[in-house]
């Protein structure tokens, strides 16, 4: 089965054509599409050149579809939260929402796994280390 990416509020399908698309929002209000590959830790945006994104601004990032906000907050940094279906199991993956941040986090039922060269100041947030 094909792995795929859904919002958590609508259950809309975010993964078209190999990418995971969001709209987002940067600190001074522009917005824009974003396009993110599925290979988690794989921090390689696409968007279009005249959205311009500043290294270290916060984004938000908002469903498509159905507009929610998909931000969640964890020991006091800020994540964008989707749900990743693979091979039939249900994960939440969150990504850091800081522009050139890598920290990217999979929770499964019972496993917590940590990519991104940033995600190890992030590790202990949940009271658990990652399952590499
Ligand atoms: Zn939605």
């Amino acid at each position: 089965m094909e792995k795929n990416f859904h919002c958590p509020y609508c259950h809309g399908q975010l993964y078209v054509n190999e990418r995971i698309i969001f709209s987002a929002r940067t600190e001074d209000h522009q917005r824009g599409l974003i396009l993110l590959t599925p290979e988690l830790g794989d921090y390689r945006a696409l968007k279009h050149p005249d959205f311009h994104i500043k290294e270290g601004e916060h984004l938000d990032f908002y469903c498509p579809i159905c507009h929610s906000n998909l931000i969640v907050e964890k020991g006091g940094k800020l994540f964008t939260r989707v749900m990743m279906l693979d091979v039939g199991e249900e994960y939440e993956v969150m990504f850091s929402q800081i522009a050139g941040k890598k920290a990217t986090y999979v929770v499964g039922e019972k496993t917590i796994q940590a990519f991104g060269e940033d995600a190890d100041e992030n590790t202990n947030f949940w009271g658990v280390s990652p399952n590499y």
